[in-house]
């Protein structure tokens, strides 16, 4: 039994809303979120959230800026104790 995405009720897209949005899937492309306001408002909601929790956690990346200026400066290091030669 197959799924028509746009018959889906409410409780089965939002089954699969977490899934989607965890893909990183455009859910908002998704057939029921263009013909359901309420999981349309839904998801803007759950996007806030996301987009806010970003924020407060942000993904521990340093800026390859960051990692070249750390680079020169072992190197600078090394080359000043280790004998030239
Ligand atoms: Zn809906």
């Amino acid at each position: 039994m197959t799924t028509d995405p746009k018959s889906m009720s409410c409780e089965e897209f939002q089954e699969q809303l977490a899934e989607l949005i965890g893909t990183g899937a455009d859910a908002a492309s998704h057939p029921h979120v263009q013909s359901c306001e309420r999981c349309r408002a839904l998801l803007s909601d759950l996007q806030t959230i996301a987009e806010a929790a970003r924020q407060l956690f942000p993904v521990q990346q340093p800026e390859d800026d960051l990692w070249e200026r750390i680079e020169s400066a072992i190197k600078e290091e090394e080359e000043d104790s280790a004998p030239h030669d």
